[in-house]
């Protein structure tokens, strides 16, 4: 600063401590004590703004309400297995594809679209929440709707409830779809009255969660189903701007031995154009061609539209964001960053909530809310420590258990955890080893415990910042 101001660093400490900043050459002096400093040296400071290579490339600035249209809805379909999701989205697809001229091949890209009358419906196509809350982990929020197939003769099952709670995580609405009503055994009445125990109160019952009765096998409901979809997506009044520059999430990617880096880009706002420059994750490049889920070339995709685009540097992951930008060079030099950032944070992945570092994060106001996932030997315990953790409850922070289950804590727990920034507890069971690898390297805090008063009173010490430093 002394030099700037063609000064000595005498002189300006001198005048620093005239107004009461007690500071050496070694110091350094904030802004706005700069800024009065200079000004009895008559010269004027002025704060230089930081613009990231993102802000310089990316158009992220807010949509304007008047340029907003409705968008389609996106789909995704979760339940337990073997209840019929992938009969269902096969039932769907072959009844409405969008576009029948294209030769009749469908192909499978991630997604796929069906019509509705005039409307259109896009549908993910991999069942499941695994590629679901994979998608929400690296921050992509890309379903509005979730239909939770369950079968009627089944009822609600371990992953159903799985299913529910990372559909109310990530607030999406949720269509329930009473799947094999065909079946001898079915039972939809049962199915309807377990779901009220998960807070889903159907809408024959004075609730306001829908209850479809479907038969995938006979391709009975899915009409109903679909119109189902229209009414909550009307609900919900989905906009985009097509008028801007392209954004949207990778929903798959693959190497082709031909044709280079493969992947289906869903995109949620402005339209992408062949000859694009973008960049998802750390790939870039200008996007060669591009094809619907018929397999047919198009040139353009808006709001909505899943796309299979081939052009990129490498394979992107699943639920890497896409964005197209406005300079190539600028683009290489970002994606350079995010490796180095990536690289960076293999090292270094302390942003999760941890029991250690909860009460600094609530100190700084980062904690509102403090989610925990609680897995136990039997549904008793899960109860039990429910009730306690959530009384635990003070001004500063909510205590919610997002999930409850009995078994041992699996991936999809973990994932539930990375997505959400919750910690997982458990009594009397243990991570799988898939579970416990992925926690190592998501940063994901796990804690086991045998007793529970054990476990209330860790979390009770933690919210003091109390916790005794474990060696
Ligand atoms: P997913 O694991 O949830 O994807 O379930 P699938 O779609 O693979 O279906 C599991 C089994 O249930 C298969 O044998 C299907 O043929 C059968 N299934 C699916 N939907 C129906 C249905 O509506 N009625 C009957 N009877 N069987 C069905």
């Amino acid at each position: 600063l002394a030099l700037r101001l063609k000064a000595t660093a005498a002189e300006v400490i001198k005048k620093l401590m005239a107004n009461g900043v007690f500071a050496t050459v070694n110091d350094t002096i904030d802004f706005d004590t700069a800024s009065l400093i200079a000004m009895e040296f008559h010269a004027k400071v002025e704060k230089e703004v930081v613009v990231t290579i993102e802000e310089r490339i990316i158009d992220d600035s807010e949509d304007d309400e008047a340029n907003l249209v409705p968008r389609a809805p996106v789909v995704v379909v979760m339940g337990h297995v073997d209840h019929g999701k992938t009969s269902l989205l096969d039932a769907i697809r072959h009844a409405h594809v969008t576009d029948t001229e294209a030769g009749g091949i469908t192909q499978h890209i991630g997604a796929y679209r069906v019509k509705i009358g005039d409307r259109d419906i896009t549908f993910l196509d991999t069942p499941g929440h695994e590629a679901f809350t994979t998608m929400r982990a690296r921050g992509a929020q890309v379903t509005d709707i979730a239909v939770l197939v369950v079968a009627a003769d089944d009822g609600i099952m371990p992953q159903t409830v799985e299913a529910i709670h990372h559909a109310k995580a990530a607030n999406v609405s949720i269509i329930v779809a009473i799947n094999k009503m065909d079946k001898p055994g079915a039972n939809p009445d049962h199915v309807l009255q377990q779901l009220t125990e998960y807070e889903l109160v159907p809408e024959e019952w004075g609730g306001d969660t829908p209850c479809i009765r479907v038969s995938a096998k006979k391709k009975e409901g899915i009409d109903d189903l679909l119109e189902m979809i229209t009414l909550v997506a009307d609900l919900k009044e989905l906009k985009a701007n097509p008028d801007r520059a392209a954004k949207g999430t990778v929903v798959e990617a693959r190497l082709d031995k031909g044709r280079g880096p493969i992947a289906t880009v869903l995109v949620q706002n402005g339209t992408l154009h062949t000859g694009d420059i973008i960049v998802a994750g750390t790939a870039v490049g200008r996007v060669r061609a591009m094809t619907d889920e018929n397999g047919k070339r198009i040139q353009s995709a808006g709001p909505s539209v899943p796309v299979e685009i081939t052009g990129l540097d490498d394979v992107p992951a699943g639920g890497d964001i896409m964005n197209a930008v406005s300079d190539e060079r600028l683009a290489r030099e970002l994606v350079e960053q995010r490796r180095n950032e990536q690289k960076e944070a293999m090292f270094n992945s302390q942003t999760k909530v941890t029991l250690d570092n909860l009460f600094d994060q609530m100190q700084q106001g980062e904690m509102k809310e403090l989610q925990i996932i609680v897995k136990a030997d039997v549904q008793g315990s899960v109860e039990a420590v429910r009730q306690s953790l959530e009384k635990l409850s003070n001004d500063e922070v909510r205590v919610k258990v997002i999930h409850g289950g009995v078994g041992a804590i699996n991936e999809s727990d973990v994932m539930l955890a990375n997505a959400s920034n919750a910690i997982i507890v458990g009594f009397n069971v243990r991570p799988d080893p898939v579970a416990e690898d992925n926690a190592k390297r998501s940063g994901v805090d796990m804690r086991l415990y045998r007793i529970i008063y054990d476990c209330i009173e860790e979390m009770e010490s933690a919210m003091k910042g109390m916790l005794a430093p474990k060696f």
